[in-house]
């Protein structure tokens, strides 16, 4: 790849994950507290919910191999699905009406107040 392809792709690769990690999250129903219990129960270091927002924030986080793995293990999908920008769900664009629950990707909508 040149630094030419490089300069224009459109988001840096940890991004990407950090970006896919907050989806496939949300596609559990999973809060980040929930999340960082799981990530536990995994690799055997607990994340906080704060570190498991800030995880999901671009540029936030130097992913290693060892973190890939875990977060592919945790959400049950390969690796490589990963590193490539997961599509928005056709049917609610990763944003369910407040209190429903998409059937598609199973996302749910902001909690009714
Ligand atoms: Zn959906």
């Amino acid at each position: 790849m040149t630094e030419q392809t490089l300069a224009a792709s459109p988001l840096p690769l940890a991004d990407i994950i950090s970006a896919n990690v907050r989806i496939l999250r949300r596609r559990s129903r999973w809060t980040a507290e929930q999340a960082g219990q799981q990530w536990e129960t995994v690799t055997g270091r607990a994340i906080s919910a704060q570190s498991w927002y800030a995880m999901e924030r671009p540029g936030a986080r130097a992913w290693t191999a060892d973190d890939i793995e875990a977060a592919a293990y945790l959400f049950d999908v390969e690796p490589v699905a990963l590193v490539v920008p997961l599509d928005t769900c056709a049917h609610c664009n990763d944003q369910p009406p407040a209190g429903f629950i998409c059937a598609s990707c199973n996302v749910e909508g902001p909690r009714k107040a």
